[in-house]
């Protein structure tokens, strides 16, 4: 079922490793066919090295498991929150990056500091509210898809396609999985930028508004959008 889904999926875990997101297995691409409203996403504690596409699990919206013989990532409810509350992502994308995390971990959203990171994300890279007692101790995965979703409540999730959970890490999304990984990439070099921005000059404003809108609209504009809307049929 959904195979070219499942190998899109496990390309894109290899990706985050590859490029050094991951330590160990403390990382999770998923990516849903919107037609079925079914979900593929890694299994929970399976070493890269010998991960294989038929290993990966299909859920659907609501986390029953439709395929597959392994036990879903365990940040499954996060990923399938993200996909009924924002209706026009197509992959989800979790680490636990360094520098990305750090910022998430100082509970610090990141600013537009350079035409790289308005490149694609418009505006900051928010950071959530510290999630309660209350939240943790009960349904704590679910709970932090609604702290991500309720940052989100006056930002659009297109164009900002990552937040920063605090005192947790980052999370990312995009039309395909591939997609989503490349978010998290940047997502990381951004990140690793903005921390070297803020302790070389920590008074710096960023970019203005009228660079922020040329760097996003020229890789976002009109004829973008077009394109990507051609190839989002998967
Ligand atoms: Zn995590």
């Amino acid at each position: 079922m959904l195979e070219t889904l499942r190998d899109q999926v496990l390309e894109a875990n290899f990706e985050i490793v590859r490029r050094g997101l991951v330590l160990y297995t403390f990382g999770n691409v998923s990516a849903i066919d919107r037609a079925s409203g079914l979900v593929v996403i890694k299994p929970s504690g399976v070493p890269y090295e010998t991960m294989k596409s038929e290993d990966m699990v299909i859920t659907d919206l609501h986390g029953k498991i439709v395929e597959g013989d392994l036990r879903p990532s365990s940040d499954l409810d996060t990923h399938l929150l993200l996909y009924r509350e924002f209706p026009s992502i197509g992959a989800v994308v979790h680490t636990h990056s360094e520098y990305a995390t750090a910022w998430a971990q100082a509970g610090r959203s990141i600013p537009a500091y350079g035409t790289t990171h308005a490149d694609y994300f418009y505006g900051p890279v928010p950071v959530t509210e510290e999630l309660s007692a209350s939240d943790i101790s009960g349904d704590y995965v679910h709970n932090t898809g609604l702290a991500i979703v309720r940052r989100f409540r006056d930002l659009d999730p297109d164009g900002i396609p990552a937040v920063l959970v605090a005192g947790h890490a980052p999370f990312c999304w995009g039309k395909t999985a591939a997609d989503a990984a490349h978010n998290a990439v940047v997502l990381e070099a951004v990140a690793r930028m903005a921390y070297y921005t803020t302790t070389l000059n920590a008074e710096s404003k960023g970019v203005s508004q009228t660079l922020l809108d040329r760097h996003y609209f020229r890789k976002h504009g009109v004829n973008a959008t077009y394109g990507q809307k051609q190839d989002d049929s998967f």
